[in-house]
């Protein structure tokens, strides 16, 4: 009988809820590209609940332990004697969520003697240490796909949000104020803007596709070339690297995954090339950019707004400097983790839990490590140091 550690953001603050905002969520039964949401033979939930915290506990008490199988959920995940630290040496599996990310460390993978299977419950593996994981012949999944679209929508919400000036504009709302001019004076129309993306994989090309109808010009760079046709029908510039097309951008996100090859990669060197008054956003992982950097390209001018929901560490410290630096747009790490996408994570851990403990092989669409090497989506997507 295996024992599953499943680390969840807290509930909200006034409590579990009991009743939702919206009765129904749309069925979604394929991605973009063909891909199958989520099959598990069953699922105990109700989609369009809150799964993603503690009381939600991905749907899965009772899958799990009527088949024996124990279930610990616990946000307590940092720090000396933390519930996580102390329940996993004997855990087969454990569940993290980026949002809420339980860090894998080589040294907690040591210490971890029965630990065979790590399942992200979203996109995103980089807070398991994938080398060590190799290493331990951990196996390491991950629901591909399941909030890709949640991702690129929160990146068109930013990025029209940055270039009009929303955010401040309704704070004046907020504030009962009423002075246009204090609004308009850093608002701008997103048409004709040069957008350009920094990887084009399921998150990167969506968002390519929700900003085409803006009549914006669209960029990107990747280690892989898109399909022809698909340059073709949006009007893409391809560009060897993030240097080549970044002075090109008025707006510049960031779509690839944190491994070796994208961390640090926008530091000052780079910001530096960048139009004067450019917009970066950034969804993907924040070592992808340097804090600090962002934070004086910020107050210098050279970026005229920063947004993005991923932080380090996670939780975000109360007095994170990027949560008082100028003209950003943060919010917390939530745009996969809306109730549509938690619908969608949830049945796919369970899906990938329902082959793991049946012996069948996990999807490979949804492998990052199997057999001691990376595999699957992971071997496309990731590289490793050793
Ligand atoms: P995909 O695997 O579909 O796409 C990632 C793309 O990044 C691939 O096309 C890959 O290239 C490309 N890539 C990898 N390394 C580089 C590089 N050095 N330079 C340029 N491109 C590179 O992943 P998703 O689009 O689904 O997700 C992307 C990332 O977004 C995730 O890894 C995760 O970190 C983040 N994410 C954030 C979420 C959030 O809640 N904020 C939720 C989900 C994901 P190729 O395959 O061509 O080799």
């Amino acid at each position: 009988m295996a024992k599953v550690l499943c680390v969840l953001y807290d509930d909200p603050t006034d409590g579990y809820p009991t009743t939702y905002a919206r009765d129904d969520l749309p069925a979604i039964g394929r991605y973009p590209g063909g891909q199958t949401a989520p099959t598990p033979e069953a699922i105990d939930f109700t989609p369009g609940h809150l799964l993603g915290s503690v009381s939600g506990e991905l749907g899965l008490r009772s899958f799990l332990e009527k088949a024996g199988h124990t279930l610990v959920v616990t946000s307590d995940k940092d720090g000396d004697g933390s519930v996580f630290d102390r329940e996993l040496p004997d855990a087969d599996v454990v569940i993290s969520q980026p949002f809420w990310p339980a860090y894998l460390t080589a040294e907690r993978i040591a210490a971890a003697g029965n630990l065979k299977l790590a399942v992200t419950a979203g996109i995103g593996s980089d807070h398991v240490d994938l080398d060590a994981a190799i290493a331990h012949g951990v196996t390491v999944a991950a629901v591909t796909y399941c909030n890709s679209i949640s991702v690129a929508e929160h990146v068109v919400m930013m990025t029209l949000s940055l270039v009009r000036n929303y955010l401040p504009s309704h704070q004046v709302v907020l504030d009962g104020g009423w002075n246009i001019g204090d609004c308009v004076a850093r608002s701008y129309d997103l048409e004709g803007m040069h957008v350009g993306t920094v990887a084009a994989g399921r998150i990167g090309l969506a968002v390519l596709r929700r900003l085409a109808p803006f009549d914006v010009k669209l960029h990107y760079t990747d280690r892989h070339r898109l399909p022809e046709a698909v340059e073709r029908e949006l009007g893409l510039v391809f560009h060897a690297s993030a240097a080549e097309m970044v002075p090109h951008c008025d707006v510049v996100t960031v779509n690839a995954p944190l491994h070796p090859e994208t961390e640090g990669l926008f530091g000052d060197e780079l910001l530096a090339t960048m139009k004067r008054g450019a917009y970066l956003i950034n969804t993907a992982r924040a070592k992808i950019v340097d804090g600090d950097a962002v934070e004086r390209a910020l107050c210098s001018g050279q970026l005229a707004g920063y947004a993005g929901d991923v932080w380090y560490p996670q939780p975000a410290p109360a007095d994170h400097p990027w949560r008082t630096m100028p003209h950003h747009g943060m919010t917390p790490h939530i745009s996969g983790s809306c109730l549509s996408a938690q619908a969608r994570y949830a049945a796919g851990t369970r899906e990938i839990l329902e082959a793991w403990l049946a012996g069948r092989p996990i999807r490979d669409e949804y492998l990052i490590v199997d057999g001691g090497a990376l595999a699957g989506t992971g071997a496309h997507s990731y590289s490793v140091t050793k």
